[in-house]
């Protein structure tokens, strides 16, 4: 004779069995790094001091934005040296370095993390690896496509353009603190430039077309 089945135990029967979770390997094996990128940003970010970091944390604890990083500047300083050069070209924390210099400052190794941050980037954006739609590079960009064609930035125009690039939404939300600023005159939206626009067009192409640096 059969025993009833409790309506809990059919219930549970019925339901489709749990997704099987992905297993996914978190390490690199060596032969996958790059073994030399460390010492190729080393030459460029000026000595090859950045292989003797301690890993003290020191630049981490200055850093004030590296509760927001992915990784903390120590962590992209070992990342480096030891050739996880994917890792590091795609963080986050290259493009939230404000180059304040603190780290740099206080590195009992004097290695110079701000410039080490400044290759990554250089690379990072020569590879076209920054985020599409992040403001930092977008403003960059932004930034230098209105001192090329005016010689000057116009601040109102600046901020209009990275949000249309960015997060229109956002250029809604602000638009009465705009406005406020620009009634009291703090705000104009009159386009700023210079004389000889001409000639500055002409030394920023040829620095743009100038000697360009070999891929890390
Ligand atoms: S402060 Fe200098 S030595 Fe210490 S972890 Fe940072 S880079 Fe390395
Ligand atoms: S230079 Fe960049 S990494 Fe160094 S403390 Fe300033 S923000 Fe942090």
């Amino acid at each position: 004779m059969m025993l009833p089945v409790p309506p809990a135990m059919r219930a549970a029967a019925a339901k489709s069995p749990p997704p099987m979770k992905t297993v996914v390997r978190r390490i690199k094996f060596e032969s996958e790094l790059d073994l030399a990128f460390g010492e190729r940003v080393a030459e460029r970010a000026y000595g090859q001091k950045l292989l003797s970091c301690i890993q003290c944390g020191t630049c981490s604890a200055t850093c004030p934005l590296s509760h927001y990083m992915d990784y903390t500047p120590r962590k992209i300083i070992a990342m480096t040296r030891e050739g996880f050069k994917d890792e590091v070209l795609n963080s986050l924390t290259i493009w939230l370095c404000a180059s304040c210099y603190s780290c740099q400052v206080q590195c009992p190794r004097q290695i110079h993390i701000t410039d080490v941050m400044y290759a990554l980037k250089r690379e990072a954006i020569a590879r076209g690896f920054y985020p599409a739609h992040h403001p930092i590079p977008v403003l960059a960009r932004s930034f230098y496509e209105r001192v090329f064609a005016q010689g000057r930035n116009t601040e109102s125009r600046l901020l209009i353009t990275l949000y249309l690039r960015t997060n229109p939404l956002v250029m809604l939300r602000e638009a009465f603190l705009g406005f406020h600023l620009w009634r009291k005159g703090r705000l104009s939206l009159k386009k700023e430039s210079i004389a000889g626009r001409k000639d500055l067009r002409k030394m920023l192409n040829a620095v743009e077309h100038g000697k360009k640096e070999e891929p890390l």
